[in-house]
């Protein structure tokens, strides 16, 4: 990527928690991470190497060790961002590193505890406290949202149904860039609010998370800040900026493969890694400048990322690292992501009056419901003066300020001496004797219905004023105390460390353009004035290229493993998709029926914005519209499909479907067996037939079937199947 002026790269900071008491009882071999804070560097030793071999050195913008400060990271390479923000540029925090290596600790930290509280609560007051020592002229509109993507899936963590519905999509704006459209975003007017917001979040995420283990760390969140600031500019208009801060937690990124994850988990491990290796090859690919394409569509978060990633943003990475040497490689993987993201360059710029802006809706709505407000006021203080009749009025240059007070004072007035004058005139018409009851009545009524009016009217005010007071006090003015802390004191001790973070930055950086410049001023020292002289000096340079040589033959070699690791996890979640694949084939293949099969691929659209297929909705065939409300003939008149035996039984009253009636075969005991083994029974059934002699049918055939059913009632209603005709016959058989 070319450079141009307005380019910056991404911030790359680095920082190493203390070992933990399980680490600590692991052994007294101590952490493998050695860090020069003055510097910038970090030391990294292999465990499994002898001691001979050098150790992995890295640079970056600034690194913390295992006794940094909370406080420490966020003035020094946070505060500069937040100032951006604060200014409309957008700006992207990102965490990076292996799980349990601090990431959440760094970025949300202990807000209880004021010397743990981590980037973000840092970032809440930072935000609000700037807005509370600006000028008064400036106005400024909070808005939060907070996102996790979890499975390639985006969910909305303040919206109370995320869990349940569909993950939300992706749009891409050119003037906002990739934004997620029906994202629940939270105005907020204080640090209380905020975190208030923050905390929902939080809290939906612990529920999802009682379902899945560790699924904290399985999905990565994203808390979105818009800050918007209108001030007049020097043409007299009012400007808005815009600055967005994305605050971003990402999964952890070890390698799944080692922790033996089967079925359900691998396929959810696949989807972490991919959008965590899809965020390694937007980074590798910015960081190599050469490729032009970044793909930044393999996965949801690089498509978030995409601003905050070579675009118009400013960015810094967190990258978190644990001492412990058991977690060599996963270390090493870090610090080499983290390396490659300083060669990103982004170019990020001030959003200034972009046509989205809410601030401005705000505005507009409040200047809306003050102008209906005032017409009101003014409606009513005009009553007033025709009532006091009064139209000599000192109207004209006060200033409005006065004159809206002194309207609403006289509309208040008006209401109660409207109030008070109807009062009047109902006692008087009570007292009044001269007038008829009926008439009394009516006058009275009119009364009480021009004092609903006045009330109603009144309400409609109070409902108004409300709503422009609720609108107004969105809006954070500068110059107001929001917080109570902002005295001098403070402010100075903030400036003062402000000054020490900028002093140390400066000090490493120059530090570091001074190692730089040692090594060429080596290649520069040609000149010797013996032999022996020249002989030393080419025999240290040699041996500083030798151990050069090594580090890169070492760097080749690791490069390598770790490509020949990654490509072996790729293709064992290649062979787990194929086998999926396949099996899915071979459900369709046979149990769908072609014909199934052929309808459901011609509903099959691909959706280029959202990457995926979708189905089309069914519609009936223009051609027969009624075709598929069409209802079955035999159903005319019914609620469902019915047989003509049912349907005589139903003119004939009697509720008798779903009997037995389909089941009996009775024409079957016709031949009653006769075989001689079966004798005795011959003597059982005829004892049987003579106990049912007495009924009133004396067909063989249903006094079998009576047999079965064991009741007349049965009989009745089973004895059908025999025909209609027979069944129509036997009723007043048995009537008679
Ligand atoms: P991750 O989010 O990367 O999975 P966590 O932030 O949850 O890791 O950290 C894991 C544990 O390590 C937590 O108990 C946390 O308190 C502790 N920890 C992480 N970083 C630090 C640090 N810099 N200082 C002290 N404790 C830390
Ligand atoms: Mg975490």
């Amino acid at each position: 990527m070319s450079k141009n002026k307005s380019s910056e790269s991404v911030k790359v900071v680095v920082r190493c928690r203390p070992l933990n008491r399980k680490e600590e009882s692991n052994g007294p071999s101590g952490g493998i991470v050695q860090m020069d804070l003055g510097l910038g560097q970090v030391m990294l030793r292999n465990p499994r190497a002898s001691h001979s071999e050098p150790q992995k050195t890295f640079t970056f913008d600034a690194v913390y060790d295992a006794n940094s400060k909370q406080r420490d990271l966020y003035d020094e390479s946070v505060r500069p961002l937040i100032d951006s923000v604060l200014a409309g540029f957008n700006g992207t925090i990102f965490a990076y590193g292996q799980t349990g290596t601090g990431k959440t600790y760094t970025m949300q930290g202990m807000w209880l505890d004021p010397e743990k509280r981590g980037v973000i609560p840092n970032a809440f007051d930072h935000i609000f406290t700037h807005i509370s020592r600006s000028q008064s002229d400036k106005q400024y509109l909070v808005r939060a949202s907070y996102l996790e993507i979890y499975r390639e899936e985006i969910r909305d963590l303040l919206d109370p149904n995320h869990a349940n519905g569909r993950g939300l999509e992706l749009r891409e704006s050119p003037e906002t860039g990739v934004y997620v459209p029906d994202l629940t975003s939270c105005v907020c007017k204080s640090i209380k609010e905020i975190e208030e917001v923050m905390n929902v979040g939080n809290q939906a995420r612990a529920v999802a998370a009682t379902d899945m283990n560790e699924y904290s760390s399985r999905s990565h969140t994203l808390f979105l800040i818009t800050v918007e600031c209108g001030q007049p500019g020097p043409d007299g208009r009012k400007h808005i900026r815009v600055g967005r801060l994305n605050l971003v937690d990402l999964a952890g990124s070890e390698r799944q493969a080692k922790t033996g994850v089967q079925g359900e988990r691998l396929k959810e491990a696949a989807k972490i890694n991919l959008s965590l290796s899809a965020l390694g090859n937007v980074i590798s690919a910015l960081a190599d400048g050469r490729s032009g394409h970044v793909p930044y569509r393999d996965s949801k978060l690089t498509r978030l990322l995409q601003d905050s990633l070579g675009g118009n943003a400013k960015t810094v990475m967190v990258a978190t690292l644990g001492p412990a040497p058991q977690h060599y490689d996963e270390t090493l993987t870090t610090l080499r992501y983290a390396n490659r993201a300083k060669n990103i360059q982004n170019q990020p710029r001030v959003n200034e009056d972009p046509k989205d802006a809410l601030l401005r809706e705000f505005q507009r709505e409040i200047a809306r419901l003050r102008a209906q407000l005032n017409h009101r006021k003014w409606r009513s203080k005009q009553k007033k003066e025709r009532l006091d009749d009064n139209g000599s009025d000192q109207e004209g240059d006060e200033d409005t300020e006065c004159e809206e007070e002194e309207v609403e004072k006289e509309a208040k007035e008006y209401v109660m001496q409207e109030e008070q004058r109807l009062e009047r005139e109902k006692e008087a018409i009570r007292g009044d004797r001269s007038l008829l009851s009926d008439e009394k009545q009516r006058l009275l009524g009119e009364k009480e219905r021009m004092m609903g009016v006045l009330r109603k009217e009144q309400e409609a005010t109070e409902q108004l004023t409300a709503k422009y007071k609720a609108m107004e006090s969105k809006l954070l003015v500068g110059g107001k105390n929001i917080i109570d802390h902002t005295n001098e004191q403070q402010k100075m001790l903030e400036v003062k460390r402000q000054e020490i973070a900028e002093q140390s930055r400066s000090e490493r950086e120059m530090q570091q353009q001074m190692l730089i410049q040692d090594d060429e001023t080596l290649e520069l020292r040609e000149t010797f004035t013996s032999l022996q002289q020249e002989v030393e000096a080419k025999t240290k340079k040699l041996k500083k290229l030798y151990a050069k040589l090594q580090c890169i033959k070492a760097e080749i070699q690791d490069v390598n493993d770790e490509h020949v690791r990654s490509r072996q996890e790729l293709e064992q979640t290649q062979n787990e998709l194929t086998r999926e694949l396949k099996f899915k084939y071979l459900i369709i293949e046979n149990f769908i029926p072609p014909e199934e099969k052929n309808k459901i691929m011609s509903r099959m659209t691909f959706d280029p914005e959202e990457d995926q297929w979708k189905f089309q909705p069914l519609v009936p065939a223009e051609s027969k519209p009624l075709q598929m409300k069409k209802r079955p003939t035999s159903a005319v008149g019914y609620k469902r499909p019915i047989s003509q035996y049912a349907r005589v039984a139903i003119t004939m009253g009697a509720n008798n479907r779903f009997r037995a009636e389909n089941i009996m075969f009775l024409e079957l005991d016709m031949n009653p067996p006769n075989t001689a083994s079966l004798g005795h029974f011959k003597d059982a059934e005829l004892n049987l037939s003579s106990s049912v002699d007495s009924s009133p049918t004396n067909d063989r055939g249903v006094h079998k079937s009576r047999s079965w059913c064991q009741s007349q009632k049965s009989l009745t209603s089973s004895s059908s199947n025999v025909s209609l005709s027979a069944c129509n016959t036997a009723v007043p058989a048995s009537t008679q």
